[in-house]
């Protein structure tokens, strides 16, 4: 009962690539309670900013498709008919507004139904702040993060059994016998919480992906592997891998940006990084303009992305889009706010944004920049919808049309939507580059204050490395050490041998004053210890402990490529685990 639009044509898949015409057929669903308010108002802005973005040489070509109450009763009750899933596949992109979840047995929510039977994998929600939304932040502006969220697997897979039914009783049975499981109460509710690589991989690629294409910083991969190993740890293993094997040219590890690029990050390279979730929510209060794009599971996903829209405006105004393999569904993310049906009163800011998302997606970045340059103009005039007004002085409450009327009189009247942008995108470099100087002067303490545990002797040791010739003087040496304090110098090969080699404070006690031998006469190459114990960069704090003790030493040095490039002392690794704690392996 949908029907095609007269003109248009319809967007193909092309060798995995979408392929966009200038006339595309995009679908959408007016959505329940206030969706049709928002819907007709963001129809007419998207309009308009692809009108005055192209002149005409670009038009979307509207297709209503049917979801919800609006399809109940076309379809003899059916809230979610099979044309429409059809349709959805055949124009590959549409928008749809909040619908509601029938009450009652029998119904799946239509949200799950749609992200299942059309595979949308990722759940992908940007969240920036645009200037003049009421925000508790002190600095709002540093946020500017896009989440993708798996949409498939998690404790959302369903796979759960309520307390007191067989089922669980069964379960209970199974894990305690056969799997000799501990560590829960007789009678619990149980839940299976199924994490793959193959649903891993495939929402980190999709993030890596768009981080390369969209020339951003950093991919953040957020987990809770120091407590679910075999799930969350997975899924950081995985999307490690995954970047790695296929993404290996276009990625650094944070690893490596600190033991191979002392901080700084190379041009073009994207830095694939981890975070605990917990330790997530601290620093996107705290450093928020450290993270980018972010990938992370299921149920992580859902609290992230609404506790960091809830910084920069709340729900009202967050954009959020359902992709899988090129079919798309963009939606408001809000529900449908049933009190305020049809009274033309909310905020179209969800569904505005998610279509700037849209016409991105489509690659139609001017028609975007433009709904985004126009955006805060008309809140600076503080003509705003009644939620907004509601947390600001002096503003003047407008409809929800009255509100789309001003952001399209805004976008006719704007001059070159790329200006903006490219300020955006200065201010944005400008702030990367006071973060590298940090990272590079303060290497350490900008790790710790950025939230990453330190895993390997890569992350903690101290590259200040002093080398010496094995020929000079031990007094020379001393006076080196005392100068740079520090408590070893590394000492270079002679001409006998490629070993590198160590001289510590505890020779000189040792070797000299305990020897009674004058500083002065004796070579550092006479009380060094060669070959130097030397462990690779990316040597577990374990492994490293266990050489150390092995060895009977308190430092190891660090070396690449046979060359040392750090040193690691016993102090240090005490320091980490103080700060970071200790997961013993079991
Ligand atoms: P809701 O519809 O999101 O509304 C909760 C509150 O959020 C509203 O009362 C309003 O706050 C505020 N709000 C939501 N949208 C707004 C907008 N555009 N502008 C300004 N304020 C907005 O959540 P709900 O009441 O829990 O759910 C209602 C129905 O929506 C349910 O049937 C649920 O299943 C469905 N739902 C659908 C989706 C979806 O389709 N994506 C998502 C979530 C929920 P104030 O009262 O403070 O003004």
């Amino acid at each position: 009962m949908a029907e095609y639009p007269k003109d248009g044509q319809k967007i193909t898949v092309q060798d995995g690539k979408m392929v966009v015409p200038d006339n595309p057929i995009l679908g959408y669903v007016e959505g329940d309670g206030i969706g049709p308010d928002i819907t007709r108002a963001c129809l007419r802005v998207w309009d308009a900013a692809v009108k005055k973005a192209y002149n005409g040489t670009r038009k979307v070509h509207w297709m209503e498709l049917f979801m919800g109450e609006k399809a109940a009763e076309k379809f003899g009750g059916n809230y979610f008919p099979p044309e429409t899933l059809e349709l959805m596949k055949e124009v590959v992109v549409s928008i749809k507004g909040p619908l509601t979840t029938p009450v009652g047995g029998g119904f799946r929510s239509l949200n799950v139904a749609l992200r299942q039977d059309l595979d949308l994998y990722a759940c992908v929600r940007p969240v920036r702040y645009y200037e003049g939304v009421p925000s508790p932040l002190k600095r709002p502006e540093e946020i500017d993060v896009i989440i993708f969220r798996e949409n498939t697997e998690d404790v959302y897979a369903g796979i759960e059994y309520q307390s007191g039914t067989a089922e669980a009783e069964k379960l209970d049975v199974f894990l305690r016998t056969e799997l000799k499981a501990k560590g829960f109460f007789e009678k619990s509710g149980l839940g299976i919480k199924p994490i793959s690589a193959f649903g891993s991989k495939r929402l980190v690629r999709k993030a890596i992906q768009y981080a390369i294409e969209h020339k951003r910083e950093s991919v953040t991969i957020v987990h809770k592997g120091n407590i679910m190993k075999f799930t969350e740890g997975a899924f950081r293993n995985w999307a490690y891998e995954v970047a790695r094997e296929e993404f290996a040219e276009h990625i650094i590890t944070e690893e490596e940006l600190y033991s191979k690029y002392n901080g700084k990050q190379p041009e073009g390279k994207i830095v694939i990084k981890d975070r605990i979730a917990d330790i997530m929510f601290q620093l996107m209060l705290l450093r928020p303009s450290e993270f980018d794009v972010i990938a992370t599971m299921n149920l992580n996903g859902d609290f992230l992305s609404d506790a960091i829209a809830a910084e920069v405006g709340g729900v009202g105004i967050a954009p959020g889009a359902n992709i899988g393999d090129n079919i798309a569904v963009f939606e408001a993310t809000h529900g449908t706010a049933p009190k305020y049906a049809n009274q033309d009163k909310v905020n179209p800011g969800s569904l505005l944004f998610s279509g700037v998302d849209m016409l991105e997606y489509l690659g139609w970045k001017e028609a975007a920049a433009l709904i985004v340059a126009a955006y805060p103009e008309v809140l600076k005039r503080k003509f705003v919808t009644y939620d907004f007004a509601r947390q600001m002085d002096g503003a003047t409450e407008v409809s929800t049309s009255r509100f789309a009327d001003e952001i399209i009189k805004q976008i006719e009247s704007m001059g070159d939507a790329t200006e903006v942008q490219a300020r955006r995108t200065k201010a944005i470099q400008q702030e990367r580059k006071q973060r590298e100087d940090l990272r590079v002067a303060k290497p350490m303490e900008q790790m710790v204050a950025s939230g990453r545990t330190p895993h390997t002797v890569g992350d903690i040791m101290a590259m200040s490395l002093v080398t010496v010739r094995p020929n000079v003087t031990v007094e020379e040496a001393m006076h080196l050490m005392r100068k740079n304090r520090i408590s070893s110098l590394i000492v270079q090969p002679d001409d006998d041998s490629n070993d590198w080699g160590i001289m510590t404070q505890t020779d000189v006690l040792v070797k000299i004053i305990h020897a009674n031998r004058s500083p002065a006469a004796v070579k550092v190459g006479q009380i060094a210890t060669k070959p130097v114990r030397a462990v690779p960069s990316d040597t577990s704090l374990h492994d490293c402990v266990t050489s150390m003790t092995e060895g009977n030493i308190r430092r190891v040095v660090v070396e690449k490529n046979g060359v040392p490039i750090g040193i690691v002392s016993d102090t240090d690794v005490f320091r980490t685990v103080e700060e970071f704690g200790w997961l013993p392996a079991e």
